[in-house]
C-alpha cells in the first residue's frame, strides 16, 4: 500500500505552476508541463495539470501527443513524484478491455537480477492469436533485436500497450483498431527463450505494472477506471538502487586485487558482493558485481 498518494485537486505550491495556468491555451511552453527538467527527463509534479497542459497546447487530441512511429520508447517524463491522482476510463460504452491472450503468467513485472522487466510474460504457443487490449491506433509495428516482432498501440485514454516476441505482425502503423482485433501471432522472436507474449502497459512511456490494471487471475480489469498516482511508480526506488550497482566483466589476466584497485574497492567487498572466496578462480567472461 502506497502512503504517499494525494487524491483530488492538485495543490499549487510552486510559483511556476501559477504562471503555467495563466498561460493555458496559448503557445507551447515548457512551463505548461508543470514540472522541472532533470537531465533530459521532465519531473512532473501534478499529473492532472500536465495532461491538461498538453491537451490545451495541441490541435490534435491528447492521445496523439508525441506520435513517433519509428521509436518504441521516447522516455521524457517522470511521474514518480506526482502529488495528485489521474483517473483514466478503461471500460465504458465506447471501449472495453480484451485479454491479449489467456495463458499462464510466467514472469512478473520487476527486477530480473541485473536488469528490469517492464512487462509481464504470458505463456502461449507459436501461432496463437494475440489481441489488442483496448481500441486504439497502432503507433509502432516493427522488428527489434530485443522485442522481436513488436506492436505498440496507443489507446484513446492515453495508455499504450506493447506486444512483443510475435512470430507475425498483422497490423500496420497508423491503423485504427477495435478492442479485440488480432494484432499478431504469438512467437519467440527477439531476446526470448521459448514462445511467450511479453506484454507492457505504459502511460506517456512510463511503464506501469500490468497487474495495476489487470487481474490476470480472471483476465479482467480491476475497475472500469484506472487511478494513476505516484503509487504506480514506487518501483523507481528499486531502479535507483539498481543504478548504483555496477558490474565488471572478467577478462584474461584479471585478478580480484586488480579488479578491486580498478574500482576503488576491496577484495573482501568483492567476495561479499559475489558470494565468492579470495581463492575462487575467476572465469573469463564472468560478471562480477563491483558496487
Ligand atoms: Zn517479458
Amino acid at each position: 500500500m502506497c502512503l504517499h498518494a494525494f487524491a483530488g485537486e492538485p495543490v499549487l505550491n510552486n510559483p511556476e505552476d501559477s504562471v503555467a495556468l495563466k498561460n493555458e491555451g496559448h503557445r507551447v511552453d515548457k512551463k505548461l508541463y508543470i514540472g522541472h527538467k532533470k537531465e533530459d527527463v521532465l519531473m512532473v509534479n501534478h499529473i492532472n495539470l500536465f495532461v491538461d497542459s498538453i491537451r490545451c497546447t495541441l490541435h490534435d487530441s491528447m492521445p496523439y501527443h508525441d506520435w513517433v512511429t519509428d521509436d518504441i520508447h521516447f522516455r521524457k517524463y517522470d511521474f514518480s513524484k506526482i502529488q495528485d491522482t489521474l483517473h483514466l476510463t478503461l471500460n465504458d460504452s465506447s471501449d472495453h478491455f480484451t485479454p491479449p491472450f489467456r495463458g499462464e503468467i510466467t514472469s512478473e513485472f520487476g527486477r530480473r537480477s541485473w536488469r528490469y522487466h517492464y512487462g509481464i510474460d504470458i505463456d502461449l504457443n507459436k501461432g496463437d492469436s494475440v489481441r489488442v487490449a483496448f481500441t486504439g491506433k497502432v503507433r509502432v509495428s516493427t522488428y527489434s533485436k530485443t522485442y522481436g516482432n513488436v506492436v505498440v498501440v496507443r489507446h484513446d485514454n492515453g495508455l499504450e500497450t506493447l506486444y512483443a516476441h510475435l512470430s507475425k505482425r498483422l497490423v500496420d502503423v497508423d491503423s485504427v483498431i477495435n478492442t479485440g482485433t488480432i494484432i499478431g501471432l504469438g512467437g519467440n522472436t527477439g531476446r526470448s527463450y521459448g514462445s511467450h507474449l511479453h506484454f507492457e502497459v505504459r502511460y506517456f512511456d512510463e511503464p506501469l505494472d500490468p497487474r495495476d490494471v489487470i487481474a490476470f487471475e480472471d483476465f479482467s480489469t480491476h475497475k472500469d477506471v484506472l487511478s494513476i498516482s505516484q503509487c504506480n511508480f514506487t518501483y523507481k526506488d528499486e531502479l535507483k538502487v539498481m543504478g548504483a550497482i555496477k558490474y565488471h566483466r572478467v577478462k584474461s589476466g584479471n585478478t580480484l586485487s586488480y579488479i578491486a584497485v580498478k574500482y576503488g574497492t576491496t577484495i573482501s567487498t568483492l567476495c561479499r558482493l559475489n558470494g565468492i572466496s579470495r581463492t575462487s578462480i575467476l572465469q573469463i567472461g564472468q560478471r562480477l558485481r563491483v558496487r
